[in-house]
């Protein structure tokens, strides 16, 4: 990911581009106990591209993410994702009866794997803290091996679903610029799931946003450009929250 450029609010992918999409999802939905929760939603993302899915609390995201993930299958629909891909959770998840490294290593057997597993746990600055227990880590902490772990697998793809919905708000910012880092030196496509506007348009080259569980098609917004909370563009995207 290069610097935050202006977007497109928009399901299509913005014009010019031609990476080959990684993301292919059509008209998946998803109903529980006979409620509908997703509908015929149609996203693709391209490799490299940073998409943010935005969307009110119960609007379907986690739903989506999960689907994408393949931790869901019992959707409609047709769906292609990588098989190289990594999720990141609000909490981080990690295994609290095993030492940071080994966490950020788990499953991971060949030697260019673990010395890429060490290499990122450089890169998120916790080489330090290999040997911690991840209870004794902050939560940003937690969040940075998290990272680490998922960009371990070399992931074509990285789902991440509120990954700092939990941290206070400096740490949320060291985290954004964390983020920008580790995605423009390794380059996964992401789909970062947020209700945070700012964060949003801060961190994705394309925002699309999900309303009670389905994504508009018909409907292009200019994304922010001067970064100003007065600009019209965090006001429409806002207004379609
Ligand atoms: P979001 O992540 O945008 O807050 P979710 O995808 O978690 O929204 O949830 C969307 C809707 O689907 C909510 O109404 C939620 O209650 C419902 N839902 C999510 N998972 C389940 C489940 N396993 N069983 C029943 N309802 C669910
Ligand atoms: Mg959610």
């Amino acid at each position: 990911m290069g610097t935050p450029t202006a977007g497109t609010l928009s399901t299509t992918v913005p014009p010019g581009t031609d990476a080959p999409v990684v993301v292919d999802a059509r008209g998946v939905a998803r109903t529980f106990d006979g409620r509908g929760v997703l509908h015929d939603v149609t996203l693709q993302i391209r490799r490299g591209e940073f998409v943010a899915l935005l969307g009110r609390s119960g609007s379907g995201k986690s739903t989506m993410l999960r689907i994408l993930a393949q931790l869901d299958t019992e959707h409609d629909g047709h769906l292609a994702v990588p098989t190289r891909r990594a999720v990141a959770f609000q909490d981080s998840r990690l295994l609290p009866w095993a030492r940071v490294l080994p966490n950020v290593l788990l499953g991971l057997k060949d030697a260019a794997g673990r010395a890429r597993g060490e290499a990122l746990l450089a890169e998120v600055g916790l080489a330090d803290h290999a040997r911690a227990w991840p209870k004794t880590l902050s939560g940003g902490e937690q969040q940075r091996v998290a990272l680490a772990r998922a960009l371990a697998r070399d992931p074509e793809l990285l789902l991440m679903d509120e990954p700092f919905g939990a941290l206070d708000a400096l740490t949320r910012i060291r985290m954004h610029r964390l983020l920008r880092e580790l995605v423009s030196r390794h380059s996964p496509a992401v789909l970062l799931v947020t209700h945070d506007v700012d964060e949003a348009v801060l961190l994705a080259d394309r925002v699309i946003v999900l309303t009670d569980g389905r994504l508009s098609l018909d409907e292009q917004v200019d994304l922010p450009t001067t970064g100003r909370r007065s600009d019209p563009g965090f006001t429409a995207l806002r207004s379609r929250l």
